[in-house]
C-alpha cells in the first residue's frame, strides 16, 4: 500500500556505459525502477567530452519524451528517479548533480542517506564550500573536490569520510564509478547487454528490461570502475565491512522480480508467508493480500495453510498521485479510491488479510473496515514484516517515530485499534529466515526500524529517536 501508508524508498539508479543512444537505455532502467521514487528523475551523459543533462520533477514519462532524449547524444549515461525527502523537494535537489570544474566535468547521483552529511556540511562550509542544494549527494563532490592525486583515489578517500546509506553512481566524461557503503545497506548490481556494454542499477528487474544479464553485485565497501570497456572492482575502504542488507528491501521497495544479493525478492515473500502461518496459524475461509506487495506473501500463507487464496481486494492502479496527498483526509479519501473489497468473494467468510506492514495502522484500520463493510464475518490480519517501531536513516522516509503506531501500542492495543479479530507480526528470527532460506545465504540484513539496533553511528539523527 505503498502510497498510503507513508513508507518511501528515496532513490533509484541507473547507469550505462558503451551504448550508443545510452540517454533511451537508460530512460527504460529508469522507468523499471520507478517505484522506487515518483517526485523526480534526470538523465546525464556523456559523448566522451562533455556531461549534458536533463532532468526535473515528475514520473519518467512525464520529464522525458524522444525530443528530449535525441538531444541527450552519448554513449554512457548515468539517471536517478527520485522521492523527495531528503532535502525536502525542489529542482535544485533532483539528481544527478553536475559539477562543472577546471579538472573537467564530473556528475553524481545516489540512493541512500548519508548520517553525517550535517557534520560535513559544516566542516566544508568553515573550508569555504558552499552548496547549491540541500541534498546530502553533493557533499561528495565537494569532498572529491578537495581531495588531490588521481581520481580513484580522491573518490575512496571522499567515500571514506561518508557514514551511512549509498549506492553512488559517479561519471566522468570517459568512465563511470559505481560505489557501495561498507554495510551494503542498499542495493547496487551490475549488468552486460550482448554488445558487451556495462550497465548498473538499483535492482536487477531493471537488467531484464534492457535486455542485460546479471553479472554480479558491487560488494559492500567497493567501489568499481568501467573504462575503457574493462570493468575493475576494489575496496575503498580499511573500516570493517558488514553485509547488512536493509530488510525492508524483501518486504516491501524492491521489485518482486528483481533479486537482491542472489535472493529473489517473491521467493523471500513467499516463505515470509509461510513463515506467518507456522508461527501464527488462524482457522480461516479464504486468504487476501493487500495489493501489490503482499501478494506473494499471501499466496506462501494460503499455500502452508491450505485455505485458498483469493482476490479479496482490487487495486485501482489508474488513481493520480494527485489523489495521494499526506493529509488524514486525503488518507480516508484514498484508500476507497485506490482499494475496493470484493463483496461477492469476501462476504459471509473468515478472512486471512496478509499486509507487509503496518506504519500508522490508519491504512490497516480502513482495508479492515473496507473488508467488514463487504460482508466480511472475521477478519484475521498477519503482517509479514516485525512490528515498525523505529525510524530509518537510511534512506526510506518513514514516519516520526510518534507516528509509528506499534512503537506507541502492543500488539493487542493495536489489535483493537485496527479493528481486527486478530492480529500477529512475523518475528524476527522468522523473517531472517525467510529471506536465508538457503544455507549458503549468510548474508546479515539491518533491521534496525524493528528492533533499534542501527548499523552506524546516528550523529545528530539521534535526536530524532526522542518521542
Ligand atoms: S532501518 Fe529499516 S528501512 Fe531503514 S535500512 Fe534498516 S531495515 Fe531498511
Amino acid at each position: 500500500m505503498d502510497d498510503l501508508k507513508g513508507l518511501h524508498e528515496e532513490c533509484g539508479v541507473f547507469g550505462v556505459y558503451g551504448y550508443t543512444n545510452a540517454a533511451s537505455l537508460c530512460y527504460y532502467g529508469l522507468h523499471s525502477l520507478q517505484h522506487r521514487g515518483q517526485e523526480a528523475a534526470g538523465i546525464l551523459v556523456s559523448d566522451r567530452q562533455q556531461l549534458s543533462i536533463h532532468k526535473g520533477e515528475g514520473l519518467v514519462t512525464e520529464v522525458f519524451n524522444p525530443e528530449k532524449l535525441d538531444k541527450l547524444s552519448g554513449d554512457m549515461a548515468i539517471g536517478h528517479v527520485r522521492y523527495s525527502t531528503t532535502g525536502g523537494g525542489g529542482i535544485a535537489n533532483v539528481q544527478p548533480f553536475l559539477f562543472r570544474t577546471m579538472d573537467g566535468d564530473l556528475g553524481i547521483c545516489h540512493n541512500g542517506n548519508i548520517v553525517n552529511a550535517n557534520v560535513l556540511k559544516a566542516k566544508l562550509e568553515a573550508q569555504g564550500s558552499i552548496f547549491s542544494s540541500s541534498s546530502d549527494t553533493e557533499i561528495l563532490g565537494h569532498l572529491i573536490k578537495r581531495k588531490s592525486g588521481r581520481m580513484i583515489e580522491r573518490i575512496c578517500a571522499s567515500l571514506e569520510e561518508l557514514d551511512g546509506a549509498f549506492a553512488f553512481l559517479i561519471m566522468l566524461e570517459d568512465r563511470i564509478y559505481a560505489a557501495r557503503d561498507r554495510y551494503g545497506l542498499r542495493p547496487l548490481s551490475i549488468g552486460q547487454l550482448p554488445n558487451g556494454a556495462y550497465v548498473f542499477a538499483s535492482e536487477t528487474c531493471a537488467f531484464d528490461i534492457v535486455g542485460a544479464h546479471f553479472v554480479r553485485d558491487v560488494e559492500p565497501g567497493e567501489i568499481v570502475r568501467v573504462k575503457d570497456n574493462e570493468l575493475l572492482g576494489r575496496f575503498y575502504t580499511d573500516q570493517p565491512i558488514h553485509d547488512k542488507i536493509c530488510a525492508m528491501e524483501y518486504i516491501y521497495f524492491s521489485r518482486p522480480d528483481s533479486n537482491l544479493d542472489g535472493i529473489n525478492v517473491h521467493t523471500t515473500r513467499k516463505h515470509a508467508g509461510m513463515q506467518l502461518y507456522q508461527e501464527s496459524p488462524v482457522d480461516a475461509d479464504i486468504v487476501i493480500g493487500v495489493p501489490d506487495s503482499s501478494i506473494s506473501a499471501a499466496i506462501g500463507y494460503a499455500e502452508a495453510a491450505g485455505i485458498p487464496y483469493e482476490m479479496g481486494l482490487i487495486k485501482n492502479k489508474y488513481v493520480g498521485r494527485t489523489f495521494i496527498q499526506p493529509t488524514q483526509e486525503m488518507r480516508n479519501q484514498g484508500v476507497r479510491m485506490k482499494l475496493s473489497a470484493v463483496s461477492s468473494i469476501v462476504s459471509g467468510q473468515r478472512v486471512i488479510m496478509i499486509d507487509d506492514s503496518i506504519v500508522r495502522g490508519t491504512t490497516s484500520k480502513r482495508i479492515v473496515r473496507l473488508l467488514k463493510e463487504a460482508g466480511a464475518k472475521e477478519v484475521h490480519v498477519r503482517i509479514a514484516s516485525p512490528a515498525i517501531r523505529y525510524p530509518c536513516f537510511y534512506g526510506v522516509d518513514m514516519s516520526t517515530i510518534d507516528q509509528l503506531i506499534s512503537h506507541r501500542m502492543d500488539v493487542d492495543m493495536l489489535c483493537q485499534y485496527i479493528e481486527a479479530d486478530s492480529l500477529a507480526f512475523i518475528s524476527e528470527e522468522g523473517l531472517k529466515h525467510s529471506i536465508h532460506f538457503k544455507k549458503e545465504h549468510t548474508c546479515d540484513l539491518c533491521m534496525a526500524c524493528f528492533n533499534g539496533e542501527y548499523v552506524t553511528d546516528l550523529y545528530d539523527n539521534r535526536k530524532n529517536l526522542d518521542d
